[in-house]
């Protein structure tokens, strides 16, 4: 059997996947990178190059270097490429090409089918565009699949149940969504929506500028405008980015930027996750209406959502996760790498097409919560002890998260981080993992001294905490080796979740029909009356059997919550039966 590859042909990044035993795994280059940027370009000698060394030499020789040309698909718009003109199924060829070299030499075997995918929204034209490109790489294209509709599949909701998925991809350049209807095997796009120059290089853009910005206040001038150093300065600021995703704070330092004089100028900067929060957060509400907008074209509600699904690396963002839970009132499924989740689910389907024996992708996920012992302030006033959440359980690994405590005392000169892993809310009543202390703290007012505390879980189930104070740097670190990995199919976490919400929901039930319709408790007299007519039931007619019966079932309904009869007057109605019923038998 020849094996099958599904390719994820994105504006920014590409990558290549495949099914081995059941499995789907996206195949790294020689350099280990999974992804491969979109990007193509010819050196000064001539020499072709793609993904990375393309994309650093975009900057400087832009003439020789062409990226995102997904969005020129099935025009005949034309690059200029060193001395020849591509149109842009031939530049994606390129692209194309280099992903199946990619997986031939890390599966060191030859691979002609492909599943490739496109987003909802392409037309006829683009669809066969991106069709021809794949036969001009070598492929025989087995399939063009929507980007959603892999994402879901990578997902394993192929239930035979309809599910209504909303999918939100924020990638490099582009920012779609789309609400997919799946049942089975085939997956329905109701609407879709998006904007087609928005992404992460916006929020590379809109942090660089702000760098020029500390720059010039710490220089009192300008960075110099030259190519070269405004690509320094992307670069950088789309690292902190990144970093910004797992750390509340993060230091810039770009040496050589500029020169007053004969003294060189350096940018030193700290940013924290907020100031870049407040930057993008205008961007990211144009994305929360065109989800408004897709909703209300697939004529749904956001409570009619069965799953929110992450996809494209800038929804790593924890802001942004946050916006749509709370715009949508309900948490996106995490589970599977968000650039990654479209390439492997083309590779299930090609896997499918192929006639693959094809599992769900298994996730490796953190088995408990992991945090700390914190205090909390609360209307009694402050009260330590809690356990303050830092990794939920059943994150994804490899996981870093961070969060920012504060002194609790005036002139704190240390902090006692107590690492515990559990599910209870006191945190001396889960397991705990270690501690370790922070000291020499600057001496300052209660509140003021700021800590980040930074938990780090890889692959192997280590867990590394560390603790820096902000000022002076301060710090102290733990590492625990023993805190067990579970693997879990994204099919069983979300059966697991299932199963939890079910839980709460019976939870819920039993408590608001607590609150709602507290249970009456009848009094001593009305519950001998009952006994008393219980036994009298025997010897009645028909019509009284009846008639006794319905006095008993409407004080039954009082006393269960189920009716507003007064209940007094239902025991003066049963003693009058008593009274004549005991007369006449
Ligand atoms: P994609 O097109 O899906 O590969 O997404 C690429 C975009 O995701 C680029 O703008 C990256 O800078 C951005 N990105 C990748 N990883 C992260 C991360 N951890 N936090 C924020 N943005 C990220």
């Amino acid at each position: 059997m020849t094996r099958a590859v599904g390719i994820d042909l994105g504006t920014t990044n590409s990558e290549v996947a495949i099914v081995e035993n059941g499995q789907a795994r996206v195949l790294p280059g020689e350099d280990g990178d999974l992804i491969l940027p979109s990007c193509v370009g010819f050196s000064e000698t001539g020499k072709l190059l793609v993904g990375r060394e393309a994309l650093r030499q975009y900057e400087a020789a832009p003439e020789r270097t062409v990226k995102s040309i997904k969005r020129w698909m099935g025009t005949d718009h034309k690059t200029l490429l060193g001395d020849r003109e591509y149109l842009p199924h031939e530049i994606s060829a390129i692209i194309l090409r280099s992903l199946k070299q990619r997986a031939e030499t890390a599966l060191a075997e030859s691979i002609a089918q492909a599943v490739i995918t496109v987003p909802a929204y392409f037309t006829d034209a683009q669809r066969q565009a991106t069709k021809t490109a794949g036969e001009i790489a070598g492929f025989e294209v087995l399939q063009i699949i929507n980007e959603p509709t892999a994402a879901a599949i990578a997902y394993d909701l192929r239930s035979e149940e309809t599910e209504r998925v909303l999918v939100y991809d924020l990638g490099g350049g582009t920012f779609d969504v789309s609400v997919v209807e799946i049942t089975g095997e085939v997956t329905e796009v109701l609407a879709s929506h998006g904007n087609n120059r928005l992404g992460g290089d916006d929020f590379d853009r809109r942090l660089q500028l702000h760098l020029k910005e500390l720059f010039r206040k710490q220089h009192g001038m300008d960075v110099p405008d030259d190519p070269v150093t405004n690509a320094r300065l992307l670069r950088t600021a789309e690292q902190a980015k990144i970093d910004l995703s797992t750390h509340a704070f993060t230091t810039v330092r770009e040496a050589f930027l500029g020169s007053k004089g004969k003294t060189a100028l350096h940018l030193e900067a700290e940013i924290a996750r907020t100031d870049f929060e407040n930057l993008i957060h205008p961007l990211l509400d144009e994305t929360l209406e065109a989800i408004d907008r897709a909703l209300s074209d697939a004529t749904l509600q956001p409570d009619d959502l069965d799953r929110i699904i992450l996809v494209g690396g800038s929804t790593r963002i924890p802001l942004i996760q946050h916006m749509i839970e709370s715009h949508l009132g309900q948490a996106p499924t995490d589970g599977i790498q968000p650039d990654l989740c479209v390439a492997l689910g083309a590779s299930l389907q090609a896997g499918v097409l192929v006639g693959e024996a094809v599992d769900a992708i298994l996730v490796d996920v953190v088995p408990h919560s992991l945090g700390i012992a914190a205090a909390m302030s609360t209307p009694m006033g402050i009260v330590p002890g809690f356990f303050s959440v830092v990794v939920p359980r059943n994150s994804v690994i490899p996981v870093s998260r961070s969060e920012v405590y504060s002194t609790l005392f005036d002139s704190q000169e240390t902090v006692e981080i107590e690492v515990f892993q559990g599910e209870n809310p006191i945190a001396e009543e889960n397991v705990p993992l270690g501690s370790f202390k922070v000291e020499d703290l600057p001496s300052q007012p209660a509140g003021s001294v700021q800590v980040e505390v930074h938990f780090d879980f890889d692959l192997n189930g280590i867990l590394t905490v560390t603790a820096t104070e902000k000022g002076k740097g301060q710090q102290g670190s733990l590492i625990v080796s023993n805190t067990g990995v579970h693997r879990l199919s994204s099919h069983e976490i979300s059966q697991a979740r299932a199963d939890l919400e079910a839980l709460f929901e019976q939870d819920e039930a039993i408590e608001s029909s607590a609150s709602d319709s507290p249970i009456v408790t009848l009094s001593p007299e009305l519950s001998v009356l009952v006994d008393r007519a219980r036994t009298l039931a025997d010897s009645l007619d028909d019509e009284q059997a009846d008639e006794l019966q319905d006095l008993l079932d409407q004080i039954e309904a009082v006393a269960e919550g189920n009716s507003d009869e007064d209940l007094e007057v239902l025991q003066s109605e049963l003693e009058d039966f008593l009274y004549y019923a005991s007369r006449e038998n």
